[in-house]
């Protein structure tokens, strides 16, 4: 029998597909620069997606009980404003369900290639182009690389001796199975916003469920009620009452700035709420005192529940403060030498955000990749721009997070800047727009001074901050101010090349 040669298409390189931007990632940030793109006219551009569908976060955390813990009046894009959400804080099927409206109203389908993972990036500097590879062979080369992979996209398995060892099933929150039986004696690692949203979900269903606790949560009232046809009706019908509702909203988050980063003492008043809220939810002092916090409110990210407390005050539930010595096969073993046994342990143990980390090998100027750039922590000009990385504009990047407020803002920031530098660079035909290194320094500087104001900075530990201790996540302000900062894209702060001034030059040394 003879053996057939290999197609020679497939052992040469397929040509790069030649387009002016290219997205990675389909998210709410993906998505928020292809709507802006197509409404300043550009149409020549892709977003790749790894996954098979749009909505990034929403479409990953499908664990019960999944929401947002920011309004939805404000956690929506500011340009496609939604009466019909059905609570005052939507639960993930809706919002994932608004996303793929906005995705069709907007005419962003076309653009949209899903089960493309980038695996690689490199900035030619002769051609002013971006070179990618996706995992399926393919290759495209765009003058503009927008990253929108999201800040908290890559789950976190907690580093605990012989997890690998359990027999049952053992699952993240960010990558739930939902086919999983969690009938019998459940485990739970981890207490942060997704745990306090998925165990009261599991715990009714149940025979027992084991929450193992390293730091408790502060806790303040959700108050999420449902938004009946009378109050959908009313601002499909009058949208600038929608729009009014937003405003306040807005306003009142943003005053919570105030106590966060620019008077930490003022916490305190916060820290009365939730203290009153674990009063009034738990009458017993012994589980009460293993409830409490021993950090000033706001260091971690504070929690919105009202469900939660009871739960872990359902028979069935348990409460475990001792810590894990490590997983067993059978179940997990704290360090007083008793073994629970379960059958089924889910991850609630959150992300790698201050990780600083390329979300693909991306290598810049010179050949320099982005994780050695950032190898002191990640850092950019506005959060969005790295020196030596040209022609790159990264949403969610370092320090735009938020401790108080709607990501949405931000990203919308993020992407009215990305897009007039876009705009700029296609408009002069410029090869490259490459931020200047001491215009980094000192805006991370000055960045970085502020948050050692903040409460952030008062003492614990948080996935805000990096191994070293350097808070690269969060913006330390007003996201009034980052609008502000980001409204106009300041070539004044960039190295620009125009293509015919390299041509120039290489004539000359001919
Ligand atoms: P998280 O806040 O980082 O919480 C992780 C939890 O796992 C913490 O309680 C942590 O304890 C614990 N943990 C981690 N490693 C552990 C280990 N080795 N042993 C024992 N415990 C361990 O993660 P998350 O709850 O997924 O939330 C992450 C962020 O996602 C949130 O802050 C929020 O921004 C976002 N989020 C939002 C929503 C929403 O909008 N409703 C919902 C979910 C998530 P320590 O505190 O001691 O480290």
């Amino acid at each position: 029998m003879s053996v057939a040669a290999a197609p020679a298409s497939a052992s040469v390189a397929a040509p790069a597909r030649e387009l002016d931007v290219v997205i990675v990632g389909a998210g709410f940030a993906g998505l928020g620069m292809a709507a802006a793109l197509r409404e300043r006219g550009l149409e020549d551009f892709v977003v790749l997606e790894a996954a098979a569908g749009l909505g990034g976060t929403w479409r990953d955390n499908v664990y019960p009980g999944a929401a947002c813990d920011v309004q939805s009046v404000l956690y929506s894009f500011s340009f496609a404003q939604h009466p019909g959400w059905t609570r005052e804080f939507a639960p993930q099927a809706e919002i994932l369900a608004y996303m793929e409206e906005v995705a069709a109203a907007r005419g962003l389908t076309p653009h949209l290639r899903y089960g493309r993972r980038v695996t690689s990036a490199r900035f030619d500097e002769a051609r002013g182009r971006w070179e990618l590879e996706t995992a399926c062979g393919e290759r495209y080369a765009a003058r503009a690389l927008v990253t929108a992979t999201g800040g908290l996209s890559r789950p976190r398995e907690p580093d605990i001796p012989g997890l690998a060892e359990f027999e049952g099933p053992r699952f993240h929150t960010a990558r739930w199975e939902t086919g999983a039986d969690l009938s019998g004696r459940i485990g739970v690692i981890g207490t942060g916003a997704s745990a306090i949203q998925v165990v009261p979900e599991l715990a009714p269903s149940a025979r027992a469920l084991s929450l193992f606790q390293r730091t408790p949560p502060w806790i303040v009232p959700r108050a999420d009620r449902a938004r009946g046809a009378f109050s959908r009706g009313l601002w499909r019908w009058c949208p600038p009452l929608q729009r009014l509702a937003r405003w306040l909203t807005y306003w009142r988050l943003e005053s919570r700035v105030v106590a966060f980063a620019l008077q930490p003492s003022l916490m305190r008043l916060v820290e009365r709420v939730a203290r009153q809220h674990l009063r009034e939810q738990v009458p017993d002092p012994e589980l009460r005192a293993r409830l409490t916090p021993d950090y000033v409110i706001g260091c971690k990210r504070i929690l919105l529940s009202d469900d939660y407390y009871p739960a872990l005050q359902r028979e069935n539930v348990e409460l475990v403060t001792e810590a894990i010595e490590r997983i067993t096969p059978r179940g997990v073993r704290t360090a007083d030498g008793r073994e629970r046994e379960l059958d089924a342990l889910v991850l609630a143990t959150g992300f790698h955000a201050a990780d600083a980390m390329a979300p693909f090998p991306l290598l810049g100027r010179g050949g320099r990749s982005l994780d050695e750039a950032w190898r002191a922590g990640a850092a950019a000009y506005k959060g969005t721009t790295v020196s030596g990385f040209p022609n790159l504009f990264l949403l969610v990047g370092p320090n735009t997070g938020l401790g108080h407020s709607s990501m949405i803002l931000m990203i919308e920031s993020q992407v009215a800047y990305a897009a007039g530098a876009i705009r700029r660079l296609l408009a002069r035909d410029l090869l490259l727009l490459d931020v200047r290194p001491d215009v980094q320094a000192r805006y991370n500087e000055r960045l970085q001074a502020r948050l050692a104001g903040t409460v952030w900075a008062s003492g614990c530990q948080s996935w805000y901050r990096s191994a070293s201790g350097q808070n690269t996540t969060l913006w330390p302000g007003f996201t009034f101010e980052f609008r502000l900062r980001t409204r106009r894209f300041d070539a004044g702060s960039y190295e620009e090349v125009p293509r015919g001034a390299r041509r120039a030059a290489e004539e000359r040394t001919v």
